[in-house]
């Protein structure tokens, strides 16, 4: 589905936009019922400059403050015919850019465009063959050697293992493919069908959840022992958070000066105080939530948000959402909402400002928890 710029992620940090459809044309691919006409660039850029003028609002304050722009989960620039165009207009205007791409045959053109300080170059390969994604504009070999070349150009790298598929790509063909492209980071998610039962039939079955888990457990401990970033799914989930190699936390840094809110952070400041305490489990209160993001907070303390300014993924703020309200209200919202349940246990507790009360445990979830 093509998209203006929007907001994305789940306490919304970054921008995201999709401005053309997507001709990779694989065959596991979630969103090829979305496609869509080009949008012309102009209408991007009209939209930035909009945007820009608004005094209220989440999604204007954070174009105005440059933040990252993914382009694209759901497309792929590269696959349109005017992609350079499009991708100098965007740094034209400024912007960080996260490149979600399989390439295509002119990457090397990349290295003009993009700064090595800012943008990522996040490059899906699912495996060293292209079973699934034969009409790829790059074959798994030519994906394998534009990834080094990326590489060496020092273009920041993320080799995005995305979906794994095991009937497709084992551990050791992910290990050859990170020993080989030497990329900055590594991501993993497992291949995952919509809630909605929305066009079924565009879905193939979803892989078992025991040989995924195994394969990701695997990949996270290569590499943490190769000390390369990673984001691998379900970090924390039945052992403690570590803080080394955070791939979410280092592109926080790098990309947007730290000012982002990253659960990940969070939880490993916790697991700290956990290992250095002794303790077996602790209590998380949003007052040392608030007290660990004070920067994020005064970053976003001009930030008005409107009723509607966020209405993806849980979609709960917008609807309980009466009036404009400042960073700490709309924290507050995510924080009782669903915000943190990948990283901590929710208590029933409430705190003395109607805040509920977190737990975690030293070996992971209460209900993973080995102890
Ligand atoms: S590259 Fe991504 S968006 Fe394009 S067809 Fe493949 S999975 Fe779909």
């Amino acid at each position: 589905m093509l998209q203006a710029l929007h907001l994305f992620g789940f306490l919304p940090n970054m921008l995201e936009w999709s401005g053309n459809p997507c001709h990779q044309g694989c065959d596991y691919c979630y969103a090829k019922m979305w496609k869509r006409e080009n949008e012309p660039i102009e209408k991007f850029i009209n939209f930035v400059l909009k945007q820009e003028n608004k005094k209220e609002g989440l999604l204007p304050f954070l174009v105005r403050k440059r933040s990252p722009i993914t382009i694209s989960n759901r497309t792929d620039i590269m696959c349109a015919p005017d992609w350079r165009e499009r991708l100098e207009a965007v740094k034209k205007l400024g912007f960080p850019v996260y490149l979600e791409t399989k390439l295509n045959k002119d990457y090397k053109d990349l290295a003009q465009i993009l700064d090595t300080d800012k943008d990522t170059v996040y490059q899906t390969i699912t495996g060293c063959n292209n079973q699934y994604e034969d009409k790829n504009l790059l074959t798994a070999e030519e994906k394998i050697q534009a990834a080094k070349w990326l590489n060496k150009q020092g273009i920041h790298h993320i080799l995005a293992v995305n979906p794994f598929m095991p009937d497709k790509c084992n551990t050791d063909d992910v290990k050859k493919m990170i020993d080989e492209i030497k990329p900055h980071g590594v991501v993993m998610r497992d291949y995952h069908k919509p809630s909605s039962g929305l066009a079924k039939k565009y879905y193939q079955a979803e892989y078992p959840k025991d040989v995924c888990k195994q394969a990701r457990d695997d990949i996270r401990d290569y590499c943490r022992v190769k000390k390369i970033d990673h984001d691998i799914d379900l970090f924390g989930q039945d052992t403690p958070f570590y803080a080394d190699n955070n791939l979410r936390a280092s592109d926080n840094a790098r990309s947007f000066g730290g000012n982002h809110f990253v659960k990940q952070e969070f939880a490993i400041y916790v697991q700290k105080i956990i290992d250095a305490q002794g303790l077996d489990w602790v209590e998380i209160s949003f007052d040392g939530a608030l007290k660990f993001f004070q920067r994020q907070i005064d970053f976003f303390k001009d930030c008005i948000i409107k009723p509607g300014d966020y209405n993806i993924h849980t979609g709960s703020s917008y609807k309980k959402q009466e009036g404009n309200i400042g960073i700490i209200e709309f924290f507050r919202e995510h924080w009782n909402g669903n915000w943190f349940k990948d990283c901590f246990d929710k208590t029933k507790k409430l705190d003395h400002s109607n805040s509920v009360i977190y737990f975690r445990g030293k070996c992971g979830f209460d209900k993973f928890a080995k102890e």
